[in-house]
């Protein structure tokens, strides 16, 4: 018996779309195309896409943590809700660095997520002799800041060295937070001593050079040691194109940006202030700064999209000065609908944004071909979008703790309908349907069995 058949939809993949019906049993995809079995449940999908579930691979649902910020029944919602089905989350405030903290992780989230997840680990200065042991349990990747940031210690070269070595071994893989401590920190002196608390802080502490330097310490490390290195939030066009020449001398590097640094300009930090307050910052200062990025997403260089989810309320972005208040956005609602616009308007292709948010994320963090797929086999992760619906962003729709976006006013075209995780409907035109509880806990590569 088929449980759920999607009826007329446009699949899209990142190879092209097609016109199919999707049939599921047992929450997995058991046929694509025209059958005669009868479904227990039927969707009409007539006039709208079907595209795998966007497996964004960079949230913070400060669950356990900063719940007073997020937790991962909301945050988890708020994923539903713009279209994505798994999540890779970690949270700095209660760091998992060790195998036993991963567990004691996921045995805490068994009953708090609506769409299925993958937890990232910190590498912690003093625990790199033990990353194996971390490895093995099952994260999705291990997270790494080069810099001191949101009370996450930087991992100095040396240490960096050693981590990327034994990651090679095991053929791990890490995401690596670029900002260069000497410089961020010798600009946070000099910005202070002159008594600066203005929104223009932001992009002079976290300075292009910080980032340029560290993702030439770190791609050049990725290289000399073949470990396989994601560069997280990529912030502009230099960057890609530093990261991409050393993917072509042979380093093992992936390159992660996100909507905010494709829509958001740097400018803006001096009229919101706290609310473009994340890092690195806002780099566009011209439509061609932007134009840049997207041709670095059209043509590859980018590799994959994610959201870096990192929420905060209006009051917490609003207490104490630009130095105190937290960093990071809200966006994991919002990705989806920011990259069909983009496709809308010629940017870039349905199927590049496909590939981008759903196949390549699932194929790097070993996901793939159960995640990021639409194919026999496959988990029912189903996003349905209506690709010519507009809607105007607001601060009053958001379902995520933070409840503001930094994109209310903006019109987008193209909005997720319905979202299914393991034939199972989680969200519905902007409200999650159904109990946290329903996601599961996705081991990582290095906690999966391996068949024999
Ligand atoms: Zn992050």
């Amino acid at each position: 018996m088929i449980d759920l058949a999607v009826r007329g939809a446009t699949v899209v993949g990142p190879r092209g779309r097609y016109r199919a019906d999707l049939h599921v049993a047992g929450g997995t995809i058991v046929a694509l195309g025209t059958l005669a079995t009868q479904a227990r449940t039927v969707v009409d999908a007539g006039g709208l896409l079907a595209i795998p579930g966007v497996v964004d691979s960079h949230v913070h649902f400060m669950d356990p943590g900063e719940t007073e910020r997020e937790d991962f029944i909301t945050g988890s919602a708020a994923a539903a809700v713009g279209g994505a089905t798994t999540v890779v989350e970690h949270t700095h405030a209660a760091p998992v660095r060790t195998a036993a903290e991963l567990r004691t992780k996921t045995d805490h989230l068994a009953r708090r997520s609506l769409v299925d997840f993958a937890l990232a680990a910190h590498v912690w200065p003093g625990e790199v002799p033990r990353l194996g042991e971390l490895w093995a349990a099952g994260p999705a990747y291990l997270k790494i800041f080069t810099c001191e940031t949101h009370g996450v210690p930087a991992v100095p070269a040396g240490h960096l060295l050693r981590a990327f070595r034994d990651v090679a071994r095991w053929d791990g893989i890490m995401l690596v937070h670029c900002e260069d401590d000497a410089i961020t920190r010798d600009r946070a002196d000099a910005l202070r001593a002159a008594g600066r608390t203005d929104g223009g802080v932001i992009p002079e502490w976290r300075a292009r050079e910080a980032e340029a330097v560290a993702v030439d310490e770190v791609t050049a490390l990725a290289r000399l040691t073949g470990a396989r290195v994601v560069i997280a939030h990529t912030s502009h066009a230099p960057i890609v194109d530093v990261i991409a020449a050393a993917r072509g001398a042979g380093a093992r590097v992936w390159t992660e940006s996100c909507p905010q640094y494709f829509y958001l300009e740097e400018r803006e930090v001096l009229e919101y202030g706290p609310f473009r307050k994340f890092t690195p910052p806002a780099r566009i200062r011209n439509a061609e700064d932007a134009d840049a990025m997207w041709r670095r997403l059209a043509a590859g260089a980018i590799t994959h999209v994610s959201t870096d989810h990192a929420p905060a309320t209006r009051t917490q972005k609003q207490t104490g000065d630009i130095w105190a208040c937290p960093f990071g956005l809200p966006g994991v609602e919002t990705t989806l609908s920011l990259m069909l616009t983009a496709a809308a308007s010629g940017r870039v292709t349905l199927e590049r944004v496909v590939d981008v948010l759903c196949e390549q994320p699932a194929r790097l963090y070993g996901f793939y071909p159960r995640k990021g797929t639409l194919a026999p086999g496959a988990d029912a992760d189903i996003t349905l979008i209506d690709p010519g619906r507009r809607r105007r962003l607001a601060d009053r729709d958001v379902v995520s703790k933070a409840a503001w976006t930094p994109y209310a006013g903006r019109e987008v075209i193209g909005v997720p309908v319905m979202t299914f995780v393991r034939g199972r409907l989680v969200a519905r035109d902007g409200r999650p349907a159904g109990e946290p509880g329903w996601g599961r806990w996705l081991p990582g590569a290095g906690g999966q069995e391996v068949p024999s």
